[in-house]
């Protein structure tokens, strides 16, 4: 048997940010500022902060303007949703980002809702999520665009490909479906009700797993020769010796490697895709926002 082909998430997005480099210095010359990202954390969950953190990094890193906020968790939803009316109105700030989880006594979607749809730059807006089901141009979410991204680098065409998403959050799963379908597949969407899922998975070209379980997709589920796009990020418990347990995928990869034609790796794969799109939609919004022409494709 071979082995499959890796995909390089990691390299692709280090490409990805260096044209979004470039687009940025060329918006700056042409529009006599930087283009900018806000991102609002409320309260201290660990795992959020160092999202944050390697947000604004990398903003900074590309030559756009980072505005960090951060606000206390016990902040009312009321002036959470203060503070995006100014970014809304904030002539300097093209993209809008407010970090999930929100601490549970604020109403997620209120506050995504206040966010102005052209500076949305996570595509989470319920008027993104129609521009993208109705293939209008909007915002998508960052992950499953860099799934697609992954993918047409390394297939060309998707046309006419057998795709079987599973995962129907509406971060990844939803529109990582919906998008695969702009790309003419034929889109299956499987879930925890899905019946005999690995004879659903064993159709696919395209397979891409965003369930939130560790090595859940073995490799006698994947069609000989198909491309396989583990979006899953699950840490095992740590051996012994071992202070952190291994960070793993979806995919089994060790068996599926072995059958896949072509795989992403966890960590290395859609992991760091997803920051990259992100300044990718920024760049983008500064250039809508103020009018300015881009072959967005060509980024
Ligand atoms: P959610 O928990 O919101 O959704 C998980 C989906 O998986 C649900 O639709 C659920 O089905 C389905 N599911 C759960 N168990 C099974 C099962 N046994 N068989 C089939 N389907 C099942 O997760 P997210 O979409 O937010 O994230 C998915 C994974 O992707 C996670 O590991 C997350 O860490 C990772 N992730 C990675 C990102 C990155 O940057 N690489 C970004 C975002 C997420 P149902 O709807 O029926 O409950």
């Amino acid at each position: 048997m071979t082995e499959a082909s890796i995909i390089d998430g990691k390299g692709f997005a280090a490409g990805l940010r260096e044209r979004v480099s470039r687009v940025a210095a060329d918006f700056e010359a042409k529009a006599g500022r930087k283009a900018g990202l806000a991102v609002v954390l409320v309260g201290e969950d660990p795992a959020s902060q160092v999202y944050v953190r390697n947000k604004n990094k990398q903003t900074v890193a590309c030559g756009m303007n980072s505005f960090e906020h951060k606000l206390p968790v016990e902040t009312p939803e009321a002036d959470l949703l203060a503070l995006v009316e100014k970014l809304n109105a904030d002539p300097a700030v093209d993209g809008i980002l407010v970090q999930l989880p929100l601490p549970s006594h604020m109403n997620e979607q209120k506050v995504i809702a206040t966010i102005n749809p052209d500076k949305d730059v996570d595509g989470f807006h319920v008027v993104n999520v129609g521009r993208l089901a109705t293939g209008l141009p909007g915002f998508v979410p960052c992950t499953p665009l860099g799934c697609v991204m992954l993918l047409k680098d390394k297939l060309g065409s998707l046309s006419g490909l057998d795709a079987v998403v599973i995962g129907r959050s509406n971060i990844v799963g939803k529109p990582m479906a919906q998008l695969l379908l702009a790309e003419s597949c034929t889109v299956t969407i499987a879930h925890s009700r899905t019946r005999d899922l690995p004879a659903v998975v064993r159709r696919a070209d395209i397979v891409v797993a965003a369930v939130g379980r560790a090595e859940m997709v073995k490799g006698d589920w994947i069609k000989p020769g198909a491309t396989v796009i583990d979006v899953g990020i699950n840490r095992l418990p740590p051996a012994e010796g071992e202070t952190k347990g291994k960070l793993v995928g979806d995919v089994d990869f060790a068996s599926a490697s072995q059958v896949a034609g072509a795989i992403t790796p966890v960590p290395g794969g859609v992991g760091p895709m997803t920051i990259a799109v992100l300044l990718r939609n920024t760049v983008v919004a500064a250039h809508r926002n103020a009018g300015i022409g881009l072959d967005e494709n060509a980024i």
